[in-house]
């Protein structure tokens, strides 16, 4: 994954400078050296990261800094800087507004991860207090309506498609017509997918985006495609008014980084990013956090995206974490959602919890440390909490 590969290899080499009693030109050139080569086997673009590494260097400047100055501190900000300018997506994508019917379109080559992705984001949506409602117009990939079908009533989502009817565009105006008449505020519209870029694709793209007047269109792409991702993204961005991306397959895969910089270099906002084949993996991506987390700095911003997903059933817990009367039973409810949910995601996002955490396979360890504190807890008078 890319946050366990590339972000444990990032953290590590920002331990290892931390950790020496000096910190001179020779320790900031390995440490630059250990970053690079974490990039590169990320698949990022061999020019990024050769500008990454001047830039840092640049920036640093061991000779020139007054004593006193804290040298780890400084070779961090540069680090952070540096790799948020490289992943830097852009400017921020149109968001769906709630109460207000919005219809987003979801276009991508076949395979990328679309159909799934579509359930995710109707999923999150829903969890944050949405009414969401998907539609299926992709006639094309035998299965899709079913698949869509599938997902979508695990998930309690209203769905629309047809099997008999072959005409996208007509589906795709009769799903979003039902929708607005049922008062739905965010109707999401799969189309279909190719193998390969194709004039087919593209033209049938224009037709339900024509037909439809979607508010946003998001392209999904396959994140294992590393550097190639460039190239792909800009061919669907001149056939079609792409407001947003959607990276997916970032768990397994080395290239992410790769993928996350073409995409930056494109300048198309990337607004989440699929992490698993669960409907719970998917993340909303931010420049800033992202980047802390790879450094293995925690993102709070993340965590409590992450939390309000579990107090939208408890919102009074919300409003006291932002008074600061945050108590000991409160963080018991928490953890007991979030052994129902996806817990291991949220734990990683904790400052201090590192990039060990955003490994597949350990959430079973970190389920099993909660339960210690719970078990702590379990013992402690109503008062004590
Ligand atoms: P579509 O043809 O673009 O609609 O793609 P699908 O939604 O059918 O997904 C293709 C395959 O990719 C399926 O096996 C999905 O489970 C898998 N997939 C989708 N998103 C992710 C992801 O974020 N991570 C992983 N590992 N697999 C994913």
């Amino acid at each position: 994954m890319v946050l366990g590969e590339l972000g444990g290899s990032l953290a590590r080499a920002l331990q290892k400078m931390s950790n020496s009693t000096i910190i001179d030109e020779n320790v900031l050139n390995e440490c630059l050296k250990e970053i690079t080569r974490a990039l590169l086997q990320a698949d990022v673009q061999f020019k990024l990261v050769r500008d990454l590494q001047m830039n840092i260097k640049n920036i640093v400047n061991l000779d020139h800094l007054a004593p006193g100055h804290n040298k780890r501190n400084i070779i961090q900000q540069a680090i952070f800087k540096e790799l948020c300018k490289m992943l830097d997506t852009g400017e921020p994508s149109f968001m769906p507004k709630k109460g207000k019917t919005s219809v987003v379109m979801f276009v991508g080559l076949q395979g990328s991860g679309k159909t799934t992705t579509c359930t995710k984001y109707a999923l999150y949506h829903q969890k944050k207090g949405w009414k969401p409602a998907l539609v299926c117009a992709d006639t094309f990939r035998a299965g899709a309506f079913d698949q869509l079908k599938q997902n979508a009533t695990k998930a309690k989502i209203p769905f629309y498609g047809s099997y008999v009817e072959s005409d996208p565009v007509q589906i795709a105006v009769e799903g979003v017509d039902r929708f607005k008449k049922e008062n739905r505020d965010l109707i999401i519209v799969d189309t279909s997918g190719r193998h390969k870029q194709e004039a087919a694709l593209f033209e049938e793209m224009r037709q339900v985006s024509e037909a439809t007047n979607p508010d946003l269109a998001i392209f999904v792409m396959d994140g294992s495609i590393g550097q190639a991702a460039y190239d792909q993204a800009q061919a669907f961005k001149q056939s079609v008014a792409i407001g947003a991306v959607i990276l997916t397959k970032m768990d397994g895969h080395a290239k992410g980084g790769g993928a996350l910089s073409a995409v930056a270099a494109t300048k198309s906002p990337l607004t989440f990013i699929g992490t698993g084949e669960h409907m719970h993996e998917f993340e909303v991506f931010n420049v800033q956090s992202f980047v802390k987390r790879l450094m293995g700095m925690g993102d709070l911003s993340g965590f409590i995206d992450k939390i309000q997903e579990v107090e939208y059933q408890q919102p009074e817990h919300m409003l006291k974490i932002l008074d600061g009367n945050f108590t000991l039973r409160m963080m018991y409810d928490l953890y007991q959602s979030m052994l129902k949910g996806s817990m291991g995601q949220a734990l990683s996002l904790l400052p201090g919890l590192g990039a060990k955490l955003m490994r597949k396979g350990q959430e079973k360890e970190n389920q099993a440390k909660i339960k210690r504190y719970m078990v702590m807890m379990d013992s402690m008078t109503k008062e004590g909490k």
